[in-house]
């Protein structure tokens, strides 16, 4: 069940990111915006050469995304308005500030859907494939982050209407509806 929080309504899906219907989509991607497996293959997949020929024009001109930082580029030949680029932290244990650059990856992405006009976004869950992020403690960051974003509405008159998580694995998806409820 989707929660309401300032108007912004947030909710939970099992799926295919790449054929979710909004305005942005995030892809966990990689400090040097590299297509790789997991999400980011699927995307780049799915958008076609163009995602690629733009994260190379990011990575000439900054060298690079930092962890918890994100970059926007177009979303190639699929039909969202752009797909914002993420780099969560490879997980080292937990002594390496992990969770708070995660959750810098949800509040930079919010912020910068807000700065692109966008009414919804996509995220996926961030770091918990092949950067082994626990699973239940990524759930707790991205909802936590994400709700208090919204709840202090960082950006005066937010654009955001919908914000979902896209959950590629079902016990991600049963876990993710399951600790948004105790948000409601
Ligand atoms: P990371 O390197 O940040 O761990 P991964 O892509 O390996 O990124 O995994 C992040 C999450 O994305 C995982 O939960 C994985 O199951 C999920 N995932 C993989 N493919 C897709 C997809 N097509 N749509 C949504 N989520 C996906």
């Amino acid at each position: 069940m989707p929660i309401t929080v300032n108007h912004v309504v947030i909710s939970v899906s099992q799926g295919d990111i790449t054929a979710w219907q909004g305005d942005m989509i995030v892809n966990a991607s990689n400090s040097g915006l590299y297509g790789g497996g997991g999400v980011d293959g699927a995307i780049h997949r799915a958008g076609g050469p163009r995602i690629a020929e733009e994260c190379a024009v990011i990575r000439q001109k900054q060298g690079g995304v930092l962890p918890g930082e994100a970059a926007v580029t177009s979303a190639g030949i699929m039909t969202f308005r752009g797909v914002i680029h993420t780099v969560g932290p490879i997980w080292k244990g937990g002594n390496a500030g992990e969770p708070m650059i995660l959750a810098n990856c949800y509040t930079n992405s919010l912020d910068l859907a807000c700065a692109h006009e966008a009414h919804s976004i996509a995220f996926p869950n961030i770091s918990t494939g092949i950067y082994n992020f626990p699973k239940e403690l990524a759930c707790k960051v991205a909802l936590d982050s994400v709700i208090q974003y919204v709840r202090q509405r960082r950006i005066p008159g937010l654009p955001l209407q919908r914000i979902e998580f896209v959950c590629f694995e079902r016990d991600n998806a049963d876990l993710y509806k399951a600790t948004l409820k105790t948000y409601s």
